[in-house]
């Protein structure tokens, strides 16, 4: 189950159980004829089942959130001003229940309304040490609620991020490359006028480098490169490790003669690099490929593999662009002169 299922999951059984639970003191307010809280216990029943079904249907919680936020916030509100103070236990769940459904800062805006708004209903009436109690316990579970649940969210934001980057080099790893190429084809298939084209850069005899100098020496070559790669590429651009010495830039609105270009800048740039070892020449391959019209994204890196392939072959520390998409080249510069 991933992190979305689990939230519309949660959302469900809170709208579920809130309509559940409230059920019976819809009975329980009939029998004792106070028809003013049977009805808003009703409303409160109806709306925490359309939500429920809302979700259920659309699987989509943001208006599921806020509608059950506010909803929690009205019906204790109603109830503490009508019923009186003893009603303002209620607020601990509903305060828990905003955190666990809003945003940090939009649950303290709404937990800060209702305290505010209870205590001034109740000033006139209530004994003011049990109200001073009140503010005093309300706001400390407010503050908890806020430090653990600031906590918890930058802790999921660091994990995701975790996630999606390679541990060693820093580059996007496999899980990211995948979803940013789906974003990506997804977006060219509906803007077929945008270019997008990828390189595979394949290390070249990076075995030997590792078993001449050592496997640290290998690992600050990996680094070195990527930082080569970041330091050249746009900030729109993205470095993904794909294999152990191969690593993919994705360059949006980049045809493959500005890709070709690139890639080879970035191959004499790693040339050039003066390692701390003596007698160590590192050198790269690379293939391009352009994202066509008939391309998959299987296709797409099918292409550009292929045309590492080929830049092997040629004897290595080369770029070589797919034949299809120079074929394509060939063809569009025919439409141009013509
Ligand atoms: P070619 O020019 O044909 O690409 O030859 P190659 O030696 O680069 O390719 P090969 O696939 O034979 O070897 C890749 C090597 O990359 C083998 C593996 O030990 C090394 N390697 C993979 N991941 C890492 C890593 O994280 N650190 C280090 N230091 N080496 C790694
Ligand atoms: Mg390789
Ligand atoms: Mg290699």
């Amino acid at each position: 189950m991933n992190i979305e299922q689990s939230d519309h999951l949660i959302v469900k059984w809170v709208s579920g159980g809130l309509a559940i639970c409230l059920f019976p003191f819809i009975v329980l307010r009939a029998v004792q004829e106070d028809w003013l809280m049977a009805m808003l216990n009703m409303a409160a029943v109806s709306l925490s089942t359309a939500i429920f079904f809302h979700v259920y249907i659309s699987n989509k919680t943001k208006l599921a959130r806020f509608g059950l936020s506010i909803l929690a916030s009205v019906v204790l509100s109603i109830t503490v001003y009508f019923k009186g103070i003893s009603q303002v236990v209620w607020i601990y769940p509903t305060i828990t229940l905003l955190f666990f459904l809003l945003s940090p800062k939009q649950a303290l805006v709404m937990s800060l309304s209702i305290i505010l708004s209870i205590t001034l209903f109740s000033f006139a009436e209530a004994n003011l040490i049990l109200l001073a109690k009140f503010i005093v316990s309300s706001s400390a579970t407010m503050f908890f609620c806020f430090a653990f649940s600031t906590k918890m969210r930058l802790q999921a934001k660091k994990l995701s991020q975790m996630a999606l980057l390679d541990n060693l080099t820093g580059a996007g790893n496999r899980r990211a490359l995948d979803s940013k190429l789906s974003e990506v084809t997804a977006r060219i298939k509906r803007y077929p006028q945008n270019t997008c084209s990828l390189v595979i850069f394949d290390l070249d005899h990076f075995k030997s480098i590792n078993d001449n100098f050592g496997h640290v020496f290998g690992d600050t070559v990996l680094n070195t490169f990527v930082k080569v790669l970041k330091g050249r590429i746009r900030s729109s651009d993205y470095v993904y490790r794909y294999g152990g010495e191969e690593f993919v830039v994705l360059l949006e609105h980049t045809d493959v003669v500005e890709a070709m270009s690139l890639a080879k800048e970035l191959g004499n740039e790693l040339e050039r690099i003066q390692w701390d070892i003596e007698k160590v020449n590192v050198t790269v391959s690379s293939g391009v490929a352009q994202f066509l019209e008939q391309d998959t994204i299987h296709s797409w890196l099918q292409k550009a593999d292929t045309a590492l392939y080929k830049a092997k072959q040629a004897g290595r520390n080369c770029c070589v662009a797919h034949d299809s998409d120079a074929v394509a080249i060939v063809r569009q510069m025919r439409i141009e002169v013509a």
